[in-house]
């Protein structure tokens, strides 16, 4: 049986926290999405972190707690968090550039830890250290094998850019060898760092745009996806694109998703970070609704193109038929595909 992607619908009531312990990171990758004047420079205290843990608990529903940063390792508390966490009923993730400071793989427990992230943007130092920092892929490949070898369920994230999508193709061999079984791809977004740079990334004398073309994006992404799949690794990857006859929905309507920032902002939408139109604000422990003008205000805005912060933020995007319709309606970055493996297709 061929792997095929099936979009992946929002569900209601399930819950997902990303929650940004800290800003500070250990690397500087050129494609960042942190913006430290928005998203400010504090490491939470331990116990505001467990407050903020209790705040977001919701022991009987489906919730899923993701741990960021900035490289969340960094957080001499983390492994204090995930098992706070698991106790609060959260399925936990760490999504983590690989340096694994303050000895995670130690101090907690695969039992704790649902999935520990690694990101990498290459199959090889070449690729990935241009864009991550020289040395970055020999100590993530490395840590990743030490997670992988004491029985931690590892993920990779791969983010696409312009730099790398002609080597996506080449990660299916790699996580092959790693022993990875769960791939993410996603798309770079201009937010922090690409969007302080116009979208434009340079590489020597040369000027390239950060973002793939839909082309680009159709040609290889759904291609690879497949091909890791009947490798045995289940692969998401954002919609981007939708079909004529899908459905629009935002994902700040329809979904329970919260990116906590650790000067208290709370956005519904990662599209709006770079902005201080957070529809939420934590205040002493507490969870606060924002007034004045505040991302919600816009997720119910419909529109031809489709996302509306996406056509506000990123119109490049965007393509036009001669009748000046949109060529493709973008879907919310939320809504993902996901390719299983053969096996595990039989058995839905
Ligand atoms: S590892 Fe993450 S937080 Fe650190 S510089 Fe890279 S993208 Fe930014
Ligand atoms: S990305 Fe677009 S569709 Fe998704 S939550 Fe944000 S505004 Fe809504």
């Amino acid at each position: 049986m061929i792997p095929t992607a099936r979009t992946v619908g929002f569900v209601p009531g399930e819950r997902n926290v990303f929650f940004h312990i800290l800003t500070a990171c250990n690397l500087s990758c050129r494609h960042c999405y942190i913006n430290p004047e928005q998203h400010g420079r504090e490491t939470l205290p331990r116990t505001t972190m467990e407050r903020w843990i209790e705040l977001f608990a919701r022991p009987h529903q489906k919730s899923n707690m993701i741990f960021l940063g900035g490289e969340p390792t960094l957080h001499p508390d983390l492994a204090h968090g995930i098992a706070k966490a698991k106790a609060c009923g959260f399925a936990v993730t760490v999504d983590s550039n690989g340096y694994l400071f303050h000895d995670l793989l130690d101090r907690t427990t695969p039992e704790l830890l649902d999935y520990l992230s690694f990101s990498l943007d290459g199959p090889d130092a070449a690729v990935n250290d241009p864009i991550r920092g020289q040395g970055v892929f020999a100590v993530c490949t490395d840590n990743l094998r030490k997670a992988v070898a004491r029985g931690y369920a590892v993920s990779v994230i791969y983010t696409v850019s312009s730099l790398n999508i002609d080597h996506l193709p080449r990660m299916v061999a790699l996580l092959g060898e790693l022993g990875v079984k769960r791939f993410f791809i996603q798309v770079i977004g201009l937010r922090g760092k690409p969007a302080q740079d116009g979208g434009i990334c340079k590489q020597g004398s040369e000027a390239t745009e950060w973002q793939v073309s839909p082309e680009q994006w159709l040609r290889v992404v759904p291609e690879v996806a497949r091909m890791a799949a009947e490798q045995g690794i289940h692969v998401t990857y954002p919609k981007v694109f939708l079909g004529e006859d899908e459905t629009f929905e935002c994902a700040g309507i329809v979904a329970d998703n919260f990116f906590i920032f650790p000067n208290g902002r709370v956005y519904r939408c990662p599209l709006c970070e770079d902005y201080p139109i957070h529809a939420w604000r934590i205040e002493n422990d507490t969870l606060l609704h924002n007034e004045g003008l505040t991302e919600d205000q816009f997720f119910t805005l419909n529109i031809a193109e489709g996302c509306v912060m996406n056509k506000l933020l990123q119109p490049d995007t965007i393509h036009y038929d001669a009748d000046g319709r949109p060529e493709h309606r973008i879907s919310c970055c939320l809504l993902k595909q996901e390719v299983q493996p053969a096996d595990l297709q039989d058995k839905m």
